[in-house]
């Protein structure tokens, strides 16, 4: 059940980002300050750069996690990428909203625009069906889960042997 809950607040969130950047991006083409338009300050721009990627890179998680649902992947590391995808698509919805109060300045904190509700929108994303910190618990239970069960192994190269002393075992001192 959590499983399309936490894919619902994943792709909510990248509703919420986008809606927040098509506002700066319009903004920004049109505030002026210092005699020019605000997005020709790169302090602005790249702002606007960071958010996209940030929204592209959500969901190209998110819809990767979504295929593996359909497609009935292996429910230990569905829960996995679900969670990766709910805890990465709402940090960056937030990061995004952030980043357009910021471009916007003072309005943006005003009721004028909407990017202020939207902050308050998304920040219930890092909260409920379970929060970012419980996302992290399961996502490095599952990785350890599955890095360190001996079948993994069969189908991996031991990357530790790409070295010219990877010999020296009296070096790898664990205790
Ligand atoms: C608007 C809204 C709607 C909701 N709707 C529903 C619903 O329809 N159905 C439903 O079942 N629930 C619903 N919830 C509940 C929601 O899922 C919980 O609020 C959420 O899972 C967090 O639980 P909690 O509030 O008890 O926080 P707590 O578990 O008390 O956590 C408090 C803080 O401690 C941290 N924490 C707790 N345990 C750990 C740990 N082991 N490791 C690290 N950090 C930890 C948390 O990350 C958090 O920062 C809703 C919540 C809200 C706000």
């Amino acid at each position: 059940m959590m499983v399309p809950e936490r894919l619902t607040s994943a792709a909510g969130a990248i509703g919420v980002a986008v809606a927040a950047l098509e506002i700066a991006v319009k903004y920004s083409d049109s505030r002026k300050a210092f005699g020019r338009k605000i997005r020709q300050f790169q302090g602005v721009s790249f702002k606007i750069a960071d958010s996209i990627m940030k929204i592209d890179a959500a969901r190209g998680l998110v819809y990767t996690a979504a295929r593996m649902a359909d497609a009935g992947e292996n429910p230990y590391r569905l829960r996995r990428v679900v969670a990766e995808a709910k805890a990465f698509a709402t940090e960056a919805a937030w990061e995004v909203v952030n980043h357009s109060i910021q471009i916007l300045g003072g309005i943006g904190y005003a009721t004028v625009y909407p990017v202020e509700r939207l902050l308050r929108d998304c920040r219930l994303g890092m909260i409920w069906t379970g929060t970012n910190e419980i996302m992290r618990s399961i996502i490095q239970h599952e990785i350890y889960r599955e890095m360190l069960n001996p079948e993994y192994w069969k189908k991996r190269r031991n990357i530790e042997l790409d070295t010219t002393e990877f010999y020296m075992e009296e070096e790898k001192v664990y205790e």
